[in-house]
């Protein structure tokens, strides 16, 4: 068999015939237009089959592999981190095109994987600091620091803890999911990845709250507080920070408000 016919045989369920399509690129290492001409050999079609019986478990093809690529990285996963989303893309893309100057200093909240602090520090020319809660997730944070050849303090502690300094850009993206928002989860997110990662408290507003009320010795003057939000929290979100900062919302690319940017008054 090669790898087309094998590709036609095991692409049953249409909604992954992508997933199916790229774990075999990804695992044999040939682009598909060579498919046609590439036979298996048994060790393939073992590892084939084991990665197809995991997507159609429903787990997502990124814990699979190993990796994601995000905007200019390769980004490594394991269940103790978030997979990095397209979203989050934006929100690094957001944060290049708003900030200028060379040496400033950046800090990820929440950073997991550390897609965001890595790909920061990869395109610009400032001191990135990251933190995290989960020391598992801080592991991996720094292998793809390495791996990526980006320059990256990491920080083990809740938020602000054992953060010192200030800091011209805060950038996060919290976990924000509403504890009523979990009966509506995919099960391909509620069963797979760190629930740590992923739920804000009630209302999912927990964490921006709490760096609202925590942020100011952290923050420089006019220093810039960038947020992925949930596509229903925007206002809310401009509501908490209203009072010292200028606020501004921003949508993702299908026009979903997803992103909050704070700049604070003084
Ligand atoms: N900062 C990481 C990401 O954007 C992790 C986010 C999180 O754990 N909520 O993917």
């Amino acid at each position: 068999m090669n790898l087309k016919e094998y590709y036609q045989k095991v692409n049953s369920e249409k909604s992954k015939s992508q997933d199916v399509a790229w774990l075999i690129k990804e695992v044999s290492n040939v682009e598909p237009f060579l498919w046609g001409e590439t036979e298996l050999t048994p060790q393939l079609v073992s590892t084939l089959d084991k990665g197809i019986k995991r997507l159609s478990s429903g787990e997502p093809l990124g814990y699979i592999l190993g990796y994601v690529p995000f905007w200019n990285c390769k980004i490594l996963v394991t269940p103790d981190v978030l997979i990095p989303r397209a979203e989050t893309e934006q929100l690094c893309e957001l944060v290049v095109d708003r900030v200028s100057g060379e040496n400033l200093r950046i800090l990820d909240l929440c950073t997991g994987s550390g897609c965001i602090a890595v790909a920061l520090a990869t395109q610009l020319n400032c001191k990135v600091v990251a933190t995290d809660i989960s020391e598992a997730a801080l592991k991996v944070a720094k292998q793809n620091a390495v791996i990526n050849n980006a320059q990256v303090d990491f920080i083990c502690g809740d938020l602000f803890k054992n953060v010192s300094g200030k800091f011209d850009v805060i950038v996060t993206n919290p976990p924000y999911i509403a504890e009523e928002e979990k009966e509506i989860l995919p099960s391909s997110v509620l069963d797979f990845e760190p629930h740590i990662a992923l739920f804000g408290g009630d209302d999912g507003l927990d964490f921006y709250k709490r760096i609202k009320d925590n942020v100011r010795p952290y923050l420089s003057p006019r220093g810039m507080i960038f947020m992925e939000v949930g596509d229903t929290q925007a206002e809310r979100i401009v509501d908490i920070f209203d009072k010292d900062f200028d606020c501004e919302i921003i949508s993702d690319y299908f026009g979903f408000k997803r992103f909050v940017i704070a700049r604070s008054r003084k």
